[in-house]
């Protein structure tokens, strides 16, 4: 009973500080539940890190990345389908650590949440950088700040920060218990994640533009009306590549654990 008003209280204060939009509350609830039955409390706190260093690092200087174009919309509330997207591989490896728990789930949801705290924070540190982001495929082609594909060093800081951080926490609260594993499984699993999510974002992701005001947007709708792809396939947007990215971002997590379990 207790697991249940953790969860609820805190989605509920997650709406309340407008970090998600109302719709956003069943998705965060939805996601807290399976990740604190499947995987108890000390996988909750590791997703209630990962969220607050999204809710900091994307209010931090908001009004200066608002000017620069690259801020998040709606003052920084994610949505439902961001939140199932950034939540959705950690909740499946929760749901497995229920039937089956062990090593491998506990590595999966690891590499899954260090990928989403590594992109979200590269993406928010990397708005404040004072030089250009490059397109990761292009190194000598600068893009405008907030292109999906485009990357900066601070950003490249900003998600071995995050991983880190991930790993220092989830050596703290014990959900792996060795740190010659947990550390380097989410270092590796962040940053990997977050640089295949670059390279989706500059090759495949779908970049257009608003039909109604004209601005180059990356989303599906924009001013009401449906956006005009005009570049990457049209069907995959930013969530689509945040559920790929968890993915790779949890099987680099897991050949790590490959690579360092026969030495350790
Ligand atoms: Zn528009």
């Amino acid at each position: 009973m207790t697991e249940f008003f953790v969860v609820v209280a805190f989605a509920l204060a997650a709406v309340l500080l407008r970090a998600i939009d109302g719709r956003g509350f069943l998705a965060s609830a939805a996601v807290g539940f399976a990740i604190m039955y499947g995987g108890g409390f000390s996988w909750f706190v590791i997703v209630a890190v990962f969220f607050t260093l999204g809710v900091a690092f994307t209010l931090y200087k908001y009004g200066y990345k608002r000017r620069m174009g690259g801020a998040q919309e709606k003052g920084g509330a994610r949505n439902w389908p961001h939140i199932l997207a950034n939540g959705g591989v950690a909740s499946i490896a929760a749901m497995w650590n229920l039937t089956s728990p062990g090593t491998v789930p506990a590595v999966i949801f690891l590499g899954a949440i260090s990928t989403s705290a590594a992109d979200t924070v590269a993406t928010e540190l990397g708005l404040l950088s004072h030089s250009q982001p490059m397109l990761i495929t292009h190194p000598s082609r600068p893009v405008s700040p907030g292109t999906s594909g485009g990357v900066t060093p601070l950003g490249f800081v900003g998600a071995a920060f995050a991983s880190l951080v991930i790993g220092i926490m989830a050596l703290a609260v014990g959900v792996l218990s060795d740190p010659n594993l947990v550390l380097p499984l989410c270092v590796v699993g962040g940053i990997f994640g977050a640089v295949f999510d670059s390279l989706v974002g500059a090759t495949l992701q779908r970049k257009g533009y608003c039909v109604v005001c004209l601005k180059p947007t990356e989303a599906l709708r924009h001013c009401g009306e449906r956006t005009r792809a005009t570049q990457g396939k049209w069907y995959i947007e930013n969530n689509l590549v945040n559920v790929v990215s968890t993915v790779a971002g949890a099987l680099a997590a897991y050949v790590t654990l490959l690579a360092l379990a026969p030495l350790i």
